[in-house]
């Protein structure tokens, strides 16, 4: 380690920058931030530092840097264009012992400022000791996308109970394990989002249980949709709550580089539909759900695409209701927007689609009958879910219904995945040309005028699809909707 990264309390504490232009602008308003008493030495400023002494909110002395400034200051920055002031400051400063900065000068530095992601209270520093500062940035982006916005109110929540909580758990190891439940389970996820009245009720009960049987205490759910199979259209609430789960019961659909995310050592359960040889049945995960919950894990029921879009979420959820077991749905993007978007077929457009169906193909999962009639009129787009094997049956009712034979159709297997196929074709040709491909599944079926658009807007996704979706270049191609 090059540096130790510290915290400094510069409340009401001077601090001096030497330099008035831009980049002397930007420490003095780091600084202040910091709560410091800014003195800033130059002979002339910058229209921004000058507002700022005119508000009375620096000091200024207007001249050339001497030593004398530095009477009292606790930290100094160097921020001139001149490279003989500069390192006179560094000079000054190291012989007084008062930590410098030099801008851009590592060499002259005894201290460099960090990249800083700011929840305050919560403040992250990220430092490459002076290598490189881009790279810093790259990482504190990365953070900060795993941070959620308001963690700053997590802090001050915890702050808010701290003492209290100390009185009722006696020993360190009761309260770690407090913490731990309270900032990762349902009271941290109220507090983010705002419900403080229930994260006050929740943590109070929660205290109260601990307190009296020190181990115990619910578990929660999380009920996740994991996309359509790009592990990166994974959400960022699905990545924070499934490195706190400690149990996952994930699906078929479910890739494995998804499942990968979850902490190292959470225990994994395999519950697709035909585990080995086994059926592992919907009673069957339901009550694995409840009895992990009531056991007091954090359980995560990671499902493909989105959980309340043919994904039995519902059901689920009405058996941990019955069971009073708190729970957290995030919604995934649903295999139809993942295979559109990947595959270049928008599914409403103005010219062609006024509305968009998503309908089972199995005519099993539906309680209801499939109003073909409806699905057949002009103007809209039908996704079919799980109808790779009733194609045929599927088109033979189309056509029946009055859709004409040449109405486009497309196949998508395998969406957002590296092995997506993309098939297109009619009413009329799409089953055998499906037949003789081989397709794999899952696939849906994408049926509309819609389909007719993917020949314009994805020449190079078949190539690369994630490319395509990442890119930026492409949408001067596309017309606007
Ligand atoms: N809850 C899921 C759907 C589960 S039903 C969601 O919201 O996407 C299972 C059906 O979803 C499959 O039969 C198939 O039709 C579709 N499906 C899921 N993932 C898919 C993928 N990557 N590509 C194409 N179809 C997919």
């Amino acid at each position: 380690m090059d540096f130790l990264p510290i915290f400094l309390d510069l409340r009401t504490r001077r601090a001096v920058i030497v330099g008035g232009g831009a980049v002397a602008g930007r420490k003095t308003e780091l600084l202040l931030q910091a709560g410091a008493a800014v003195l800033v030495v130059a002979p002339v400023l910058s229209a921004e530092l000058r507002a700022l002494r005119d508000t009375g909110r620096i000091d200024h002395r207007a001249e050339t840097f001497t030593p004398g400034v530095l009477d009292g200051a606790v930290v100094v920055i160097a921020a001139t264009d001149q490279a003989a002031v500069n390192s006179a400051v560094a000079a000054a400063a190291r012989t007084r012992g008062i930590p410098v900065n030099v801008v851009d000068d590592l060499e002259h530095s005894s201290f460099i400022l960090p990249a800083i992601i700011d929840r305050s209270p919560v403040i992250v520093a990220v430092g490459t000791s002076g290598r490189s500062p881009v790279l810093a940035r790259f990482v504190r982006e990365r953070i900060e996308a795993l941070l959620p916005p308001t963690l700053g109110r997590l802090a001050a929540f915890a702050g808010r109970w701290r003492r209290k909580v100390a009185r009722r758990l006696v020993t360190l190891a009761e309260r770690r394990r407090f913490w731990e439940r309270v900032l990762s389970g349902s009271v941290a996820t109220h507090v983010l989002e705002g419900r403080d009245a229930q994260a006050d009720f929740e943590l109070r009960r929660e205290l109260k249980r601990s307190a009296q049987a020190p181990a115990a205490g619910v578990g929660e759910v999380y009920l996740i949709g994991a996309g359509p199979g790009d592990p990166d259209l994974l959400t960022l609430k699905a990545a924070r709550l499934l490195q706190q789960a400690d149990v996952i019961l994930y699906d078929r659909l479910v890739p494995e580089a998804i499942v990968a995310r979850a902490r190292r050592d959470a225990q994994r359960i395999y519950v697709g539909k035909e585990a080995g040889n086994h059926h592992v049945t919907q009673d069957c995960i339901n009550e694995l759900l409840i009895e992990q919950a009531l056991a007091g894990k954090r359980v995560c029921r990671l499902k493909g695409g989105d959980p309340f879009v043919f994904g039995r979420g519902g059901e689920e959820l009405e058996a941990l209701v019955r069971h009073r077991i708190p729970f957290t749905v995030v919604p995934g993007i649903t295999a139809a927007l993942g295979a559109a978007a990947y595959a270049g077929i928008p599914l409403t457009h103005r010219d062609h689609a006024q509305s968009v169906t998503f309908v089972t193909g199995h005519a099993r999962e539906s309680g209801v009958p499939i109003d073909w009639r409806q699905l057949s009129r002009p103007g809209q787009t039908v996704v079919f879910y799980m109808g790779l094997s009733q194609l045929r049956t599927i088109f033979a009712n189309l056509a029946a219904a009055g859709a004409p034979p040449e109405l486009p159709a497309a196949v998508v297997a395998q969406a957002t995945l590296p092995e997506q196929q993309t098939i297109v074709g009619t009413l009329a040709t799409l089953a055998e040309q499906v037949e003789e491909q081989a397709v794999v599944s899952p696939a849906l079926l994408i049926v509309g005028e819609v389909v007719r658009l993917r020949a314009t807007l994805t020449s190079d996704a078949e190539r690369a699809p994630r490319e395509v979706l990442a890119s930026e270049s492409r949408p001067p191609e596309v017309k606007s909707a």
